[in-house]
């Protein structure tokens, strides 16, 4: 059976699961290591188990089945589609339980702080990830605490509200956010999902999945980089998959940024980027200084792969174009199509290819925006 370390992705400082620390000493994120020891999923023997990420939980870093707290999260469906001779599949990920991939990685980080015994946790993100970190620890009975900004709207925070959790505003920038919330958290967990490397265990299913529905490898993954947790997710799944000798090949993964956050891509490009938009219109990726920003642009040089930035004329394109489909998803998630759409017209894939792009979070979230910008 596979071994889990938790390890620093800078200088390599081993820590215990059972820590506090949300980052390491030297001030990089940690990692969830699996050490396979020549484990393999048999999909043949998961044909009999629930229909939920936790089908792979072998490849997950939770101990005890009973430390497991799930609302149903995962084996979303996927939809294949052919466009200008690419075969794409979508992946319906907006279909969580909270209405977003994140429920991915709350599922597994809330299981971990229920395994280690957390009874209360702070965190600061006022959109998908606080209404799914909200939601699971409800589940947990775990005391949650989420920070926002002043004048985070109210539609925001509802979901938040609903599920229980307590909402703190700070005012000021979001750098006052996240420091209120640091403070906090001396006396309480810092679940931050910009940091937490549980959180990403839970991303990599999303891989395990397109693997089992599509039995193979897509050629390429499209992703929206707010903070990177899906794109090294998916990349991470896809690595375990071809150590494991499942999948011969890893997909060449492609970020989808704006111009306004658009960090990873001028890393990756060694330029700045100067044509910032006043409406944001993607919030669910507009994360400034993404933490694990160096592990972004690796996974993307390692696969061949490229950022994409996309503007808001186009992010309503691929808005549209996904509606046209029959989908109704947040303008983040169209992102993606906006990307992919970009990628067919510049011939970027071969005749044939398969495409992958999840889409992440549900359209019901973002109405106010949708009216105000895209049908206006
Ligand atoms: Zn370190």
């Amino acid at each position: 059976m596979p071994h889990f370390r938790l390890r620093c992705s800078l200088c390599d400082r081993l820590y215990s699961f059972d820590t506090r620390a949300w980052r390491c000493t030297c001030g990089a994120p940690l990692d969830v290591e699996v050490l396979l020891q020549g484990f393999t999923l048999d999909f043949e023997k998961l044909r009999a188990r629930e229909n939920t990420l936790w089908r792979y939980r072998e490849l997950l870093p939770i101990r005890e089945q009973n430390s497991i707290v799930s609302l149903g999260e995962g084996f979303t469906p996927i939809m294949v589609r052919e466009i200008n001779g690419t075969k794409v599949v979508y992946k319906l990920d907006f279909l969580n339980p909270t209405g977003s991939f994140k429920d991915r990685g709350a599922s597994v980080l809330i299981s971990h702080l229920n395994e280690i015994g957390i009874k209360e946790i702070v965190e600061d993100s006022s959109g998908n990830a606080g209404a799914a970190i909200a939601a699971y620890s409800k589940a947990a009975g775990i005391k949650c605490r989420v920070f926002v900004p002043a004048e985070a709207p109210f539609g925001k925070v509802l979901q938040i509200i609903v599920y229980g959790a307590e909402i703190i505003r700070v005012p000021g920038s979001r750098e006052n956010v996240n420091k209120a919330a640091l403070e906090a958290a001396q006396k309480s967990y810092y679940a931050g999902h910009l940091w937490n490397p549980f959180f990403i265990e839970g991303l990599k299913t999303i891989s395990f999945e397109v693997y089992e529905q599509t039995r193979g490898v897509p050629d390429a993954a499209i992703l929206p980089v707010g903070s990177g947790g899906l794109l090294l997710g998916v990349h991470k799944g896809f690595k375990e998959l071809r150590e494991m000798r499942l999948a011969e090949k890893i997909p060449r993964i492609f970020g989808v940024q704006t111009y306004g956050f658009a960090q990873a891509y001028e890393r990756l490009h060694n330029k700045k980027v100067k044509k910032a938009e006043e409406a944001i219109l993607a919030d669910g990726i507009a994360v400034p200084n993404p933490p694990r920003i160096d592990q972004i642009v690796r996974a993307v040089k390692e696969t061949g792969g490229d950022i994409i930035l996309v503007s808001n004329e186009e992010i309503i394109e691929g808005f549209k174009d996904l509606a046209s489909l029959g989908l109704f998803v947040e303008p983040t998630s169209a992102t993606a199509q906006a990307a992919l759409n970009k990628l067919i017209k510049e011939k970027v894939f071969e005749r044939g290819s398969t495409i992958f792009v999840p889409l992440t979070g549900i359209g019901l979230k973002a109405t106010d925006k949708i009216g105000k910008y895209i049908l206006k």
